[in-house]
């Protein structure tokens, strides 16, 4: 332990910085929850995994009423027993059967990245977004796989989620972590967007990109790289392995005022993967356990001083209120 006045490194002065002036409430380290809505849906999967785990019960998914992957009242309700909130983005996908050329309707890849789309529009996504937002979570954008390299769709994109929610979005997570940089960010910023949390992988799990925050621009636009997305971690195989290197991650976010940001798709909260829901609990109760402020990457933007005194391009942050580019 260093005693004030002691001469310091310059990591102690790295992490005495980051808590002062990105932790929120004097709190040990920040830990950002995010969910991207990729297909709330069990569609083409059903039929799918019941030929590949000759599993016929699979089939039974598909009957009316029945929506494993529809867990957002599973998500919602442990985090309000926690008292905590978080981001969900959500996805415009084109669609493989109206937007997408023909021929890719022989080609497997293309099954898995636009049949399972869903819209935004559709009633039961928009009541969900809107009740979500109604409760404090921030729902955020999921750029569609092309979108990456793309400022109109992206942009078409976030109207069309804008007015399903009745006001502006502030963060963009992009589907598959598609970045080009700096590229992805400037069309980012250019379209209103005030963050991105885009930066990470979706195979190796750490702070490869630090324990801070980025200003790729020095400016209000503000990267949350990614510490870890689910996937990365032997969940299924192995949950008590799985279970420790969130410990480690959690152990080493404390001891750098980090800001770790986790990414837990809501298809995994359900009865297929059993071992998530209880993990991803876990994770929030020690974090707040070892005196973490716990909430969406949003609630932390809103709280950051920025260099120039207001948020990204035309975004404008205060006390939580966004108003429209
Ligand atoms: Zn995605």
């Amino acid at each position: 332990m260093s005693n004030f006045g002691e001469p310091q490194t310059v990591d102690e002065r790295e992490v005495a910085v980051r808590r002062r002036e990105v932790i929120p409430d004097d709190a040990s380290f920040a830990l950002c929850l995010t969910h991207d809505v990729d297909r709330p849906f069990k569609t083409y999967q059903a039929p799918y995994y019941a030929l590949r785990d000759r599993d016929l019960s699979q089939i039974g998914d598909l009957l009316p009423g029945r929506n494993p992957y529809w867990s957002f009242d599973l998500i919602r309700s442990i985090e309000s027993d926690l008292g905590v909130r978080s981001a969900f983005y959500f996805l415009d996908e084109e669609s493989l059967f109206t937007d997408r050329p023909r021929y890719e309707l022989l080609n497997p890849t293309a099954w898995s990245r636009y049949a399972g789309r869903y819209d935004v529009t559709d009633p039961r996504i928009a009541e969900v977004i809107r009740d979500l937002d109604d409760g404090g979570w921030e729902i955020g954008l999921h750029g569609s796989y092309n979108s990456y390299r793309d400022e109109a769709a992206l942009r078409a994109q976030k109207r069309q989620l804008e007015s399903v929610l009745g006001r502006p979005v502030c963060g963009v997570r992009q589907h598959h972590l598609n970045l080009s940089i700096p590229e992805t960010w400037e069309h980012h910023a250019a379209v209103g967007l005030a963050y991105d949390a885009s930066l990470g992988s979706s195979t190796a799990y750490g702070f490869q990109h630090g324990y801070g925050l980025r200003r790729p621009f020095d400016d209000a636009f503000v990267v949350f790289p990614l510490t870890a997305m689910e996937l990365s971690l032997p969940i299924d195989t192995e949950p008590e392995r799985a279970w420790d290197a969130c410990e480690e991650l959690l152990a080493e976010a404390h001891e750098n005022a980090a800001v770790m940001t986790v990414l837990w798709h809501p298809r995994f909260f359900c009865a297929d993967t059993p071992e998530h829901a209880p993990i991803y609990r876990r994770l929030i109760e020690r974090a707040q356990e070892m005196g973490a402020w716990v909430g969406p990457p949003r609630d932390l933007y809103e709280r950051l001083d920025h260099p120039t005194g207001e948020c990204a391009d035309r975004c404008r942050c205060s006390n939580g209120a966004i108003s429209p580019e």
